[in-house]
């Protein structure tokens, strides 16, 4: 009955990373129901990414306030949503899909949200299956099947303002020294740096790119490299953080937004896992090396380390090296 439905509501994640890895379920949606209305709602700056996929035909962004998503809920009530796939694991979003009225809810159970589903599945241990295809399979039930997967596709005008920030002609490698999520994500600074002066060495125009939030440690690996680097810190909207991936020749980023999307748009990227698990998250794309060492305690998921980083100090700069080569070959 759900591969006939008609008007199918999306929850995507709020992560970037996360809403990435649900490529694939937007894409096998299109193909398994190519007639259905599809809605996507997420973080506005997320849609403004993806639109250009056409994978859904509206998108409405997940507003902040609560009563805003009242009125949310409400509008897409009057629209009689058949089918809602809830990517998120919170109670908030399964709340919203039944608050929307989509008749069927379909997402990952657990104690509390049960109930707000009409398919709660059983989710599985973090890491036993990759979780793109965990979204992939909320939509099994309406005959999605995985995808080929295209690259992320930058905009005419993102790839103009793109241009204007890299050294016109030189092999660019982007350096991605931030992870929002914590410091448990994040290889040390100093290491970014004396990778940077090796691709700097072999001839490589380097950028380094973060959020705002990012600037202090972008410019401080950008000086440490030296005149052939630059620190783009908070420079970019996605759009254009997209297509400066897209125009680059190498991206080598923690497990963080920037390293998803640089893999979504096809770049040869290097990335490193600390805390989280590769198996579980790693980003998608043609050209991704991962490079993780798991002590004994891996993965831990947590933000801080009480026991000194070692999942992280134990990855060597010629390591990453090693992995850069392989991804530009
Ligand atoms: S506990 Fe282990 S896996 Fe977790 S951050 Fe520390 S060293 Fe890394």
């Amino acid at each position: 009955v759900l591969s006939a439905s008609r008007r199918v509501l999306v929850r995507l994640p709020n992560w970037l990373g996360d809403a990435l890895l649900a490529r694939p379920l937007l894409h096998g949606l299109r193909g398994a129901l190519p007639q259905a209305e599809v809605h996507a709602v997420a973080p506005a700056a997320l849609l403004a990414l993806l639109e250009p996929e056409h994978t859904f035909d509206r998108g409405h962004p997940w507003p902040g306030s609560g009563r805003a998503r009242a009125a949310l809920a409400a509008e897409l009530r009057t629209w009689e949503p058949e089918l809602a796939l809830v990517l998120p694991p919170s109670f908030s979003s399964a709340w919203f899909a039944w608050r929307a009225g989509a008749r069927e809810r379909v997402g990952y159970g657990s104690d509390l949200r049960s109930a707000l589903l009409t398919r709660a599945l059983p989710r599985p241990e973090r890491g036993e299956l990759h979780l793109s295809r965990e979204y992939l399979s909320l939509g099994a039930s309406a005959g999605v099947a995985e995808p080929a997967l295209p690259v992320l596709l930058a905009t005419a005008p993102a790839t103009a303002a793109a241009a204007a920030l890299i050294e016109p002609g030189a092999r660019t490698a982007l350096l991605g020294p931030g992870a929002i999520y914590g410091p448990a994500k994040r290889w040390p600074r100093e290491r970014f740096a004396a990778l940077g002066r090796r691709l700097a060495a072999a001839g490589m125009s380097v950028r380094v790119c973060g959020s705002e939030r990012e600037r202090g440690d972008c410019e401080w690996v950008a000086e440490a490299i030296g005149a052939e680097a630059a620190s783009l810190a908070g420079r970019t909207d996605l759009a254009t953080q997209l297509a400066l991936c897209a125009a680059a020749a190498l991206a080598v980023c923690n497990d963080s937004g920037l390293a998803h999307l640089a893999a979504a748009a096809g770049t040869p990227t290097v990335v490193i896992f600390g805390s989280t698990s590769s198996a579980w998250t790693a980003p998608l794309g043609p050209r991704v090396r991962v490079v993780q060492r798991a002590p004994l305690c891996s993965p831990c998921f947590q933000r801080t380390c009480r026991i000194g980083y070692r999942c992280l100090t134990m990855v060597a700069v010629d390591e990453v090296e090693r992995a850069c080569a392989q991804a530009v070959a």
